[in-house]
């Protein structure tokens, strides 16, 4: 018994050990797995030539898979063939012993066999015993990186009894709103730097409870250090149906408030109210409902282009879709597909080009409908064809919605009722297009060395 005790528990301490380091390197493999055979991976491992370092660095990670996966059996193996070993010594032992006890007459032969019999009946309890805290330290550790996950703080969350808005105007309005990112709080996830409740449990569970409380205090002060604001004091009111452009150099932070409007992040302070209602109180479905999203990189499910158009509203009819396509400018083009709206788009939307993939995607926003545009334009040239199919279309879009437009062209910013100048994470100027070039300050220097020569571009001609 001793012997099995001592086995079963140095076995346990080992595969736990064993099972962590698998997990890992599995999600490691499959991490790189998934970076590098996507399209774009695969797009970029081919123009930079590195197919061969490529398939190294796979190599290496699926070896250690490999060697980890017999590391994990030889020790699994070992350990039934020591218990095996001492279940049969322990058997013969008693055969050998009871054999002289029987020649002395101290025993029968039908007690030994007797006792052989129940001793076979311990063994197999025993053996299973012995394998209980190895399975079990094995299963902690899948606990472990499942509660890694339901620990993370939810930062975006709905409140008990949501305000759901029914008949929305689209005001938007940002009051006094300072942001700043969290080391990973992207679409409301932060990351636990204490352990949660599950993982307390387990801590204590697993023996591992020991941790020291600094060490994560310290974690955490470091963290709250290391944030730096990336919006602050951002007020500006969109009046329903107005169309508010946001103008500014690169990481000037355009991009995080456009982030604020559908609450992929809450505000660190300050509001962000529809219709006179702070987001936080708004039900996420009645918000996501409202808001239209369309960035510069647009994604495209692997799907037929019908599945991709009626994301918003999957039971929309044929002629809604088609009406949305129209509006889009790309009816014409889909039509001429063999199977038209049931032509697969591959992955991202490969098979489509850059143009055609973002007015699908503005089809997608018109048959949603929402009161809120929100709109990153894009830097990206397309040709004179397809950007002037997507102008038309956005002008149509923008009709008695609330719009508010990362802008990157000169009719936008003429179009806009209001421009916000942002430098830095702040507002620095705004006002109409008129206004602001008499102010002579960065909007002016925005505007010559940006707006008017992207126009120049795109019209294939000077901008007087
Ligand atoms: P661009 O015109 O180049 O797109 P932008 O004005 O839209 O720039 P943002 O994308 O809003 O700028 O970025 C503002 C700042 O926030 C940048 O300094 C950027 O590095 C930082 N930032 C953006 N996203 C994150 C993130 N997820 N985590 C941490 N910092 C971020």
């Amino acid at each position: 018994l001793p012997f099995f005790i001592f086995l079963s528990k140095y076995l346990a301490q080992k595969m736990k050990v064993i099972a962590h380091t698998s997990m890992e390197l599995n999600a490691n493999m499959n991490a790189h797995m998934n970076e590098t055979l996507n399209i774009g991976g695969v797009l970029l491992t081919k123009l930079f030539g590195r197919q061969t370092q490529e398939i190294d660095r796979f190599d290496d990670r699926a070896s250690k898979v490999r060697d980890i996966g017999i590391d994990r059996a030889m020790f699994s193996t070992t350990f039934m063939l020591a218990v095996g070993l001492l279940s049969a010594f322990g058997t013969a032992i008693t055969y050998g012993v009871g054999g002289y006890l029987v020649i002395q007459n101290t025993f029968t032969v039908g007690t030994i066999v007797a006792f052989i019999a129940y001793l076979d009946q311990l063994y197999g309890a025993f053996q299973s015993l012995a394998n209980a805290p190895v399975d079990f330290s094995t299963s902690l550790v899948s606990f472990e990186r499942v509660f890694e996950i339901l620990d993370l703080g939810i930062e975006v969350e709905e409140k008990k009894s949501p305000i759901v808005l029914n008949d929305p105007k689209g005001h938007l309005e940002f009051r006094n709103v300072n942001f700043s990112y969290t080391s990973a709080n992207f679409f409301g996830l932060s990351e636990v730097k204490r352990p949660g409740q599950m993982g307390s449990v387990l801590a204590v569970l697993s023996g591992d409870d020991q941790a020291s409380p600094d060490e994560n205090e310290g974690t955490i002060e470091q963290n709250s250090q290391a944030r730096t604001e990336t919006l602050t004091d951002i007020s500006f009111i969109a009046e329903p149906g107005k169309l508010v452009a946001l103008v500014g150099p690169s990481g000037a932070g355009k991009t995080t408030t456009t982030y604020l409007v559908p609450r992929l992040y809450d505000p660190t302070e300050g509001q962000v109210l529809m219709d006179g209602v702070n987001l936080r109180e708004l039900s996420l479905e009645s918000l996501a409902d409202q808001i239209g999203m369309v960035t510069q990189e647009n994604y495209l499910f692997h799907d037929t282009i019908r599945t991709n158009i009626t994301y918003g509203r999957p039971q929309a009819t044929q002629s809604e879709i088609e009406n949305a396509a129209k509006v889009a400018n790309i009816h014409a083009f889909i039509s001429s597909l063999p199977k038209g709206y049931d032509t697969i788009v591959g992955e991202r939307g490969y098979r489509l080009s850059g143009g055609e993939k973002q007015r699908i995607a503005l089809a997608r926003v018109i048959l949603k409908d929402p009161r809120i545009l929100v709109l990153d334009e894009a830097t990206s040239s397309l040709d004179s064809e397809s950007e002037a199919l997507i102008q038309q279309a956005l002008k149509i879009i923008m009709i008695g919605r609330t719009s508010l437009v990362i802008a990157h062209r000169l009719s936008t910013i003429l179009a806009a009722d209001e421009i916000l100048v942002m430098d830095k994470g702040t507002i620095v100027e705004r006002g109409t297009h008129t206004q602001l070039l008499k102010s002579a300050g960065l909007y002016k220097h925005l505007f010559e060395t940006q707006f008017r020569n992207s126009e120049a571009i795109h019209q294939g001609g000077k901008v007087s």
